[in-house]
């Protein structure tokens, strides 16, 4: 009994109502509401620019952004509600900082579960890491969205969506199911499947030593966020993916930025130390390799004939 009281006791009610009711309202109205292709196309434009997100501009500082830029972006996050970017970038740089121990926020060693939405649903048992957040208590725009996040998610993510397929083509209601819940819903568990899967499952093409991966199907739900073993390994790089066959549409996005004027010293880790890493890795998977064949013994191991011995294995040839 005092199990389940103190279970209760860590439920942060707040987040677990919204990650239960979005979901469950959301496919409600799947089931009663049909989905007409405007409100279709909108709720695809809404996703696109509510997964654009906080991490790499606040949580990294991996490029500079114009001050119409930083309020596009940050109206964008609060539109996901996934809280303000005071918290969210706290506790990435927290996750960065002490990956995979008790100390990481969502310790993807606690299992599936608990780094999807385990640790936003309940209060930690233990103390979590710290992490330097001093260039963003300072930063006024930041503050100022933290300041008023609920009013911001609530009027663009829940009342917008409504109001503009209400407006425009008069379906308010299925604004609100498809382009609001449902597009919040696969935008929350795009973001927490980086946590999870891209924690889990993957490859691990620059460092083993720890568990992110890199995660095709992650990167898909959350415009290129799943290549996280780079992202972990290079932190700082405003690219997740390098190759020009990878998905990364949040980098495309950063970098058309860049060159409207509206973005500038995007930051990219060395290619020397990027391909160290990568060729680390091959030398490890050729080692399998090699550790997996026979070879010959070392010359030194063979074992010496006397003159005598040669003889008798003669004789034995001769008589047989
Ligand atoms: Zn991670
Ligand atoms: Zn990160």
């Amino acid at each position: 009994m005092s199990r389940v009281v103190d279970f209760v006791r860590r439920i942060r009610w707040f987040p677990t109502l919204v990650l239960t009711l979005c979901p469950a309202v959301g496919i409600y109205g799947m089931f009663t509401t049909p989905l007409q292709s405007k409100t279709f196309v909108y709720a695809v434009v809404m996703y696109f620019w509510s997964a654009l997100g906080y991490h790499r501009l606040w949580s990294h500082r991996s490029y500079n952004a114009s001050m119409p830029l930083q309020i596009f972006l940050l109206v964008a996050g609060a539109s996901a509600a996934q809280g303000s970017v005071y918290g969210w970038a706290r506790d990435h740089r927290a996750h960065h900082r002490y990956t995979d121990s008790e100390l990481d926020p969502y310790n993807a060693k606690f299992g599936l579960l608990w780094s999807h939405v385990g640790w936003m649903m309940l209060k930690p048992k233990v103390d979590l890491g710290k992490a330097d957040i001093s260039d963003l208590s300072k930063d006024t725009l930041v503050q100022w969205q933290n300041r008023y996040y609920l009013l911001l998610a609530g009027v663009f993510g829940f009342v917008l969506p409504s109001l503009v397929a209400g407006c425009f083509w008069n379906d308010y209601v299925g604004g609100f199911y498809y382009a609001c819940l449902i597009r919040m819903t696969v935008v929350h568990h795009g973001t927490f499947a980086v946590n999870s899967l891209a924690h889990a499952f993957g490859a691990q093409v620059y460092n083993d030593e720890i568990t992110p991966r890199d995660h095709f199907l992650v990167a898909l739900l959350t415009l290129g966020e799943g290549y996280h073993n780079f992202h972990h390994t290079f932190p700082m790089d405003y690219r997740n993916a390098i190759r020009w066959y990878q998905y990364d549409p949040t980098k495309w996005f950063i970098a058309l930025c860049k060159w409207v004027g509206l973005a500038s010293h995007l930051r990219i880790f060395p290619e020397n130390e990027i391909q160290k890493g990568s060729l680390t890795m091959e030398l490890k998977r050729l080692k399998k390799i090699q550790d997996s064949l026979d070879w010959p013994a070392d010359v030194k191991a063979l074992p010496v004939l006397s003159w005598e011995s040669c003889e008798y294995l003669e004789l034995r040839r001769v008589i047989s």
